[in-house]
């Protein structure tokens, strides 16, 4: 997920990221509204237009965020695609687990809230601008139009309420559609056929958008891209929740001795490619220390012993953990050693830096092997 879109803030406590797509929004308003107006576009109408649209998007998904909190689920990050965003959420991480019975009602739900959002903004604002723009003909083709902004402003947020309930995942209209499925089939099945239909519309639109109006092309492109961040969030998580310790732990590494002075640590260290050590005095396992808080105590007091900086507070796990307690264990107490052990000796260790190694070696492995099952 981090080649394809750059964080641009938060919003609501969630981090939003901007997917590279949404930049070809701007420049297709600008191609069609010059090509619709014989090449006289007007930049700053077009501009407008643009914030017309990430105004209703933005709308739509904090109406997803504060639905998804009430029902306790962490948003992960928010995505925004030209004409829409998605939401991710962190689906192992409820704060309140629901029964597998009432899951698929909720999905339904926090689904339905961002269209019911745009919608409402949408009457709303047509009762404002009835008001006070005099003569404005609401229902006059083209609706959405960098020249009649006002009218723009009503037609964006139905647009996107309707472009939404496109049953295609992970549009809300195929979140529906998934939670359907997810009645009778396990929830990342479900999403793999939802995915999958999603798929179909996306290239049916491309073609038939090719064939008359571009916007359709635009709205494909756009849904083809969304189920594509879906399914890798996917792949991810399957990693996380099955693979075991066991089968990415290092087993081959260097350990230093409480014993040792911080010289002699830093030179074990330059000639091993870790970049934690673990700390061990006989067979049990005292410390965690890293090749930096070595060289910072050393710049700072000089020498001395390991026993004295080495990180006397560590998690530890043993061979059976998933991958994402471990990442959990990382990353709540803010460390990068993980040791494995077993009847207290340790048997390998799991440092941040081998675990994003492995976590994309991995999922590519995985997809590799699942592309091949299905061809
Ligand atoms: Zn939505």
């Amino acid at each position: 997920m981090r080649s394809w879109s750059i964080p641009i803030g938060r919003l609501f406590g969630v981090d939003v990221r901007i997917h590279l797509t949404f930049f070809v929004l701007p420049l297709f308003v600008f191609y069609t509204e010059s090509a619709e107006h014989s090449g006289k576009a007007n930049p700053s109408h077009d501009l407008a237009l643009v914030g017309i649209i990430l105004a209703c998007v933005a709308a739509h998904e904090i109406g997803h965020i504060l639905a998804a909190r009430r029902f306790g689920l962490i948003p992960k990050a928010v995505i925004l695609l030209p004409l829409t965003g998605v939401t991710l959420f962190d689906e192992s991480h409820s704060l309140k687990p629901p029964t597998p019975d009432s899951l698929w009602k909720r999905d339904i739900r926090l689904a339905l809230v961002g269209p019911l959002v745009n919608l409402a903004l949408a009457g709303f604002s047509a009762a404002v601008v009835t008001a006070i723009v005099p003569g404005i003909q609401l229902m006059k083709w083209p609706f959405l139009q960098a020249s009649d902004l006002p009218k723009s402003i009503v037609w964006a947020g139905l647009w996107i309420a309707g472009l939404n309930a496109i049953p295609a995942y992970p549009l809300d209209g195929g979140r529906i559609l998934r939670a359907i499925f997810s009645r009778k089939l396990h929830i990342s099945a479900a999403t793999r056929r939802a995915v999958s239909i999603s798929n179909a519309i996306a290239m049916v639109l491309m073609i038939a958008g090719l064939f008359s109006n571009q916007w359709l092309t635009m709205v494909g492109v756009i849904i083809f891209s969304a189920a594509q961040l879906e399914e890798r969030a996917l792949v991810f998580q399957s990693v996380l929740d099955n693979v075991r310790l066991e089968e990415i732990m290092l087993t081959d590494f260097a350990t230093l001795s409480p014993a040792d002075t911080l010289e002699d640590a830093l030179d074990k260290a330059v000639h091993s490619l870790q970049e934690d050590f673990p700390v061990v005095r006989g067979s049990d396992m005292v410390g965690v220390i890293s090749r930096q808080r070595i060289l910072d105590a050393l710049r700072a007091e000089g020498n001395g012993y390991v026993q004295a900086v080495m990180n006397k507070i560590f998690e530890v796990s043993v061979r059976g953990d998933s991958l994402g307690s471990a990442f959990r264990k990382l990353t709540s107490r803010n460390s990068s050693i993980i040791p494995v052990v077993e009847d207290q000796r340790l048997i390998g260790i799991v440092t941040l830096q081998n675990l994003m190694h492995s976590m994309s070696l991995l999922a590519e492995s995985r997809k590799l092997r699942r592309d091949e099952s299905e061809s």
